[in-house]
């Protein structure tokens, strides 16, 4: 029988609502067989997932999903198999939460200024520990009926050239695949049709990706369209990188992208549970 995995997942410890060990549960019984939990730029809901996991018949995989800057446009990059203890990997994350803790407060001041106020505090209402995402906010939003639904409050207030956007540095390519790459783990390009890159764009990222020890692109995503799926299975091949599948699930607010419900990757792709790399991370974990 094929294993079921599901590569990409958000809890608490970031902008998902279920806690690491309800999305853990959730995933067992949804007989997911290989679970990563890849929170936005913080490993705080590992310890809690293993913890989870340890009796169960699911093999959790150590994860995280970092914001990265690169030509002006933010990507994110999936860790897996990472070590969280890793200096390298801790001296980013702590980087990385600076910077957020800093543009949360500034949302919330330019939020001010656009006659919304209590915004940071509101958002922090919504969030688990120190990492206070755009999710947060946008729920906030929500609940103060400043707009429909999540989509919305993007829409309005937090895209660019929006009141509650913030323009800064995430983490650049090179470091992100560093400090993945440093900590034990293999990095895969998350979401790859959602970053609207020209094909001159597109080359130069797989061509920087390739070179810094990319492993990956996430080719099966909850956010990508059948068309999206066979357009990067096929690029994945052209540029020699492994294809990775996850539903960036957040909770089961989001019915329509469910936990370890993923379509197969399309034909010819090559699985990144089935590299050299995944079976030397398998079993350095082990
Ligand atoms: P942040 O890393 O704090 O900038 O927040 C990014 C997160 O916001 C993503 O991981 C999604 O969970 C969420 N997000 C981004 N765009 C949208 C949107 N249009 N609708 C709903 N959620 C979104
Ligand atoms: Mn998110
Ligand atoms: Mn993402
Ligand atoms: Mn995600």
């Amino acid at each position: 029988m094929t294993e079921r995995f599901d590569l990409h997942t958000h809890s608490t410890a970031s902008d998902g609502t279920l806690s690491p060990t309800e999305l853990v549960a959730r995933a067992v019984e949804r007989e997911v067989d290989q679970l990563a939990l890849t929170d936005h730029d913080t490993t705080a809901g590992l310890e809690a997932a293993r913890f989870a996991a340890r009796e169960q018949d699911l093999r959790l995989i150590p994860g995280i999903e970092l914001s990265v800057s690169w030509a002006h446009q933010t990507l994110h990059i999936v860790g897996l198999h990472i070590n969280p203890e890793h200096p390298a990997m801790q001296a980013g994350i702590a980087r990385q939460l600076d910077f957020r803790r800093w543009r949360a407060e500034e949302i919330g001041r330019r939020l001010a200024r656009a006659g919304i106020d209590g915004a940071y505090d509101g958002a922090c209402g919504y969030a688990d520990g120190d990492l206070v995402g755009r999710t947060h906010f946008a729920r906030y939003l929500v609940e103060q009926g400043h707009a429909r639904d999540l989509k919305q409050v993007f829409k309005r207030y937090l895209v660019k050239g929006k009141p509650g956007h913030v323009p800064g540095e995430w983490a650049t390519l090179e470091q992100a695949v560093g400090w993945i790459r440093e900590s034990g783990g293999l990095a895969v390009i998350a979401h790859p049709a959602r970053y609207k890159l020209s094909a001159t764009r597109l080359r130069q990222l797989l061509g920087e990706f390739g070179d810094l020890g990319g492993a990956a692109l996430e080719v099966v995503s909850g956010s990508h369209s059948r068309d999206d799926m066979l357009r990067f299975g096929q690029l994945s091949q052209t540029w020699n990188l492994a294809a990775s599948s996850g539903s960036d699930y957040h909770g089961p607010e989001n019915p329509y992208r469910d936990i370890g419900r993923l379509p197969e990757l399309p034909p010819g792709c090559r699985p990144i549970w089935e590299s050299d790399a995944w079976a030397r991370c398998s079993e350095a974990a082990a």
